[in-house]
């Protein structure tokens, strides 16, 4: 495999015809010859410009002569070694092993002060050595660079594919041959690539390792990203934090136990209570009057409150132990919420002994000390629990650079207590596919290894600095704009700070500001993760009450969708994207530009026809209304229902549990269920999870009663899709039907 990483050569020479310049022109010369691309620039002013480029080079070699230097007064030479120490640091910010190089004809290393020479791998001096040595040289620095970079599990993956052998294992296509042989299998092949195909192996290719028992590469991958994370053991899973979740669960809870549960969790792990027969006891986030969903407050971690809510729930008295057997919390809710996980330890750690973060959305948190506890696990500063194993599911693929699917579980032994691997894998087994997918395996090894400190803070530092920046950027256009016109804003702390990511407390929800509206918030309990912005429109006051107009989400995020920006997720007034390790400044300057021509577009009220034409051939019916109309008549149909409240309430509204949700469940397969329209639900019990999207938060688990907020919020949504045709609510757990050219919602409900 050959791979593509150019010696950069910096010298203001390099192109110039005069003898100076043939000294390093000889050398690059010589290492081309070697088979090594060469990349040269002329500038030294702009050094820390190239420090980008660290991820791209094989290694670096930089000019310190007399044009790099000037005419040597003390005042240029000064310059110039502040330029070149700017460069390094540049460079080592992210990586602490390319080669670098400096380069003289008529300097030598004693113009140079220690605390740059320490940085560099060797000092050419030109003249003495031939091109040809001084090449080699460079070379061998370089390819032990290289060579060191794969992470275990990657490299030998690398090694097998590039070794051609005749397989006889599955999969069947034999490295891509299979495609080969008909015109739409060539197609495939042409598009994904060979080596993607013949790194798509089957588990019986020993030297890969086995990811089902943890065994060679892959366990050595494993093992290199626990150190990586923190970890004491960190397992790969390749079908998403899904099953990681599951995995976790099944490791610890079965029939009849008590668990605790995040109201608002990911419906994995409402899979997982229904898998398992567990009786879940709910935890009831705050929500805000935009809608965002907020922390589960602090007194609600604590053994006593806890055991009230056992004693207070109607199944839970059957449960043979009535000590919960896990704690599972969305570590970073959806609009970025965090808790401090050493204060939810000292509560609730002697008393719950296995404590679950689901930090699908939060990978990235133990590379930066802006997080500092905000994680479920971290370095040697943060105390192990005494008796609690603390998990963390991560989704390498939603914030790191993993594919999809990429996922992995990480596990804290406790002081007195420590994780029996052999036994955890029994559930790691019962979950895994036998044909995992080694491309995803490798990502998830990449993954981590991109982490690898400092590059990992770096990472980290930049998408901060990016969403902070994003966040100054709406704030001056909102500015400019001035109070007698609108713009959106950016939900999070009043006071921003004028350049960098400011302190980690300035994002910390306190007690006494007013932007969250949470309510009380304990001290140091919980932060907002800026990678995360969610974007508020025009519509609601800070009471929550409908304002004369609005720009409903639904109609704004179609728009940007038509205009190529495809957003993570929609609320009724508000969306929010990311900041991912992926993110660049032209992505999110782009998403303000987009803002300002939706408003530009709102304010002239121009028809649709000419804004959406996509979604106008899709839905004649638009062709000839005009932007700002339509949001208006949406605005007015969610004001005339009152929806904010009803879909506050629906949310944190006490929904009473007629049976477990594996009971529910067992009803279902059993088919002791019947199919009723919403008009008929009334006192009736869901056997299905029912789940709204936007925002995708599952509002009802199997086994729960109807009540009359969600019954009114699912006719509403009825009216509402009748009406705006291209803009529905989704519903999982409906069942659309048309009846007479109307559309009737129906709900699998259990016989009682
Ligand atoms: C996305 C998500 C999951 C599931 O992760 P996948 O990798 O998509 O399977 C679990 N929990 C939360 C909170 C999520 O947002």
């Amino acid at each position: 495999m050959k791979f593509h990483f150019p010696v950069i050569i910096i010298d203001e020479d390099f192109r110039s015809e005069n003898i100076s310049g043939s000294g390093i022109r000889d050398v690059a010369e010589a290492i081309g010859k070697q088979g090594y691309d060469i990349v040269g620039f002329t500038s030294f002013g702009d050094l820390s410009a190239f420090a980008q480029q660290a991820s791209r080079a094989s290694c670096f070699i930089v000019s310190i002569d007399d044009d790099e230097f000037g005419s040597g007064s003390a005042q240029e030479v000064d310059q110039a070694l502040t330029d070149l120490r700017q460069f390094i640091k540049g460079v080592r910010r992210r990586n602490n092993d390319i080669p670098i190089f400096l380069y003289g004809e008529t300097r030598t290393s004693q113009h140079i002060p220690n605390d740059i020479l320490r940085e560099l791998h060797g000092f050419i001096h030109m003249f003495e050595d031939t091109a040809d040595f001084v090449a080699k040289y460079i070379i061998r620095e370089a390819k032990k660079y290289l060579d060191g970079l794969a992470p275990p599990f990657f490299k030998a993956l690398m090694n097998y594919a590039a070794d051609s052998s005749y397989s006889w294992h599955s999969p069947g296509h034999s490295g891509g041959v299979a495609f080969l042989k008909s015109p739409v299998g060539q197609m495939f092949h042409q598009f994904f690539g060979e080596n993607m195909l013949r790194a798509d192996v089957s588990s019986s290719v020993d030297e890969l390792g086995q990811l089902l028992d943890h065994t060679g590469p892959v366990a050595k991958s494993e093992q290199n990203a626990a150190r990586i994370f923190n970890a004491d053991h960190l397992f790969f899973v390749t079908n998403g934090t899904s099953t990681s979740n599951k995995i976790v669960w099944h490791s610890t809870v079965a029939a009849g136990d008590i668990v605790i549960v995040d109201r608002n969790c990911h419906k994995s792990i409402l899979h997982a209570i229904i898998m398992t027969g567990a009786i879940p006891i709910f935890l009831m986030p705050t929500r805000n009057h935009y809608g965002i969903i907020g922390p589960i407050p602090k007194a609600q971690f604590c053994p006593e409150v806890i055991k009230a809510k056992i004693a207070a729930h109607p199944i839970a008295s059957q449960a043979k132990d009535q000590t919960p057997r896990i704690l599972t919390i969305t570590q970073s809710t959806y609009d970025g919420v965090l808790y401090n996980v050493e204060q939810i330890k000292a509560t609730l750690g002697s008393y719950i002994d296995t404590l679950h973060f689901d930090e699908a959305w939060l990978p990235h948190a133990a590379f930066h000390d802006f997080y500092q506890n905000m994680h479920a696990i971290g370095g040697n500063e943060r105390p192990r629990a005494d008796d609690a194993l603390i998990f963390a599911t991560q989704s390498t693929h939603k914030l790191l650079a993993g594919i999809s699917q990429a996922s992995q579980i990480l596990v804290q032994d406790a002081k007195q207590r420590h994780l029996d691997s052999h036994r955890f894998n029994e559930s790691y087994l019962m979950h895994s596919s036998t044909s995992p997918q080694y491309a995803i395996i490798a990502s998830c090894d990449i993954a981590a290894a991109m982490m690898e400190q400092p590059g990992g803070r770096a990472l980290v530092e930049e998408s901060l600095i990016e969403a902070v920046d994003f966040r100054r950027a709406m704030r001056k256009v909102d500015q400019e704009f001035g109070e007698h016109d609108w713009w959106f804003q950016v939900w999070g702390p009043q006071a921003l700070p004028e350049q960098g990511i400011g302190q980690r407390e300035d994002w910390l929800l306190d007690q006494q500001d007013n932007w969250h509206n949470f309510g009380k918030i304990e001290p140091g309990f919980n932060m907002l993760d800026p990678i995360k912005a969610t974007i508020v429109n025009p519509g609601l006051n800070s009471k929550g009450e409908f304002e004369s107009t609005g720009i409903p989400a639904t109609v704004l995020t179609k728009y940007l969708a038509e205009h190529g920006i495809v957003v993570e997720k929609t609320g009724l007034y508000s969306f929010f994207i990311m900041f991912t390790i992926g993110i660049t400044k032209g992505r999110w300057n782009s998403m303000v530009t987009e803002l300002q021509q939706f408003k530009d577009d709102y304010d002239q009220n121009l028809p649709l026809w000419r804004l959406m034409p996509e979604f106008v051939e899709q839905y004649p019916c638009y062709e000839k209304v005009g932007l700002k109309d339509l949001c208006q008549q949406i605005h007015t149909m969610y004001q005339c229902n009152n929806i904010s409240k009803v879909t506050t309430d629906m949310y944190v509204s006490d929904i009473s549990p007629a049976m477990l949700p594996s009971e529910a469940w067992r009803k279902m397969a059993h088919r002791e269920v019947e199919r009723v329209t919403i008009d008929e639900l009334d006192g009736r019990v869901t056997a299905m999870m029912v789940t709204p999207y936007p925002p995708g938060i599952p509002l009802m688990v199997p086994g729960e009663r109807f009540n009359a907020t969600i019954i009114h919020y699912l006719k509403f949504i009825r009216e509402f899709n009748q009406q705006f045709p291209g803009f529905e609510t989704y519903v999982h757990g409906l069942v659309k039907k048309e009846v007479n050219g109307k559309a009737q919602y129906y709900v699998d409900v259990v016989i009682e």
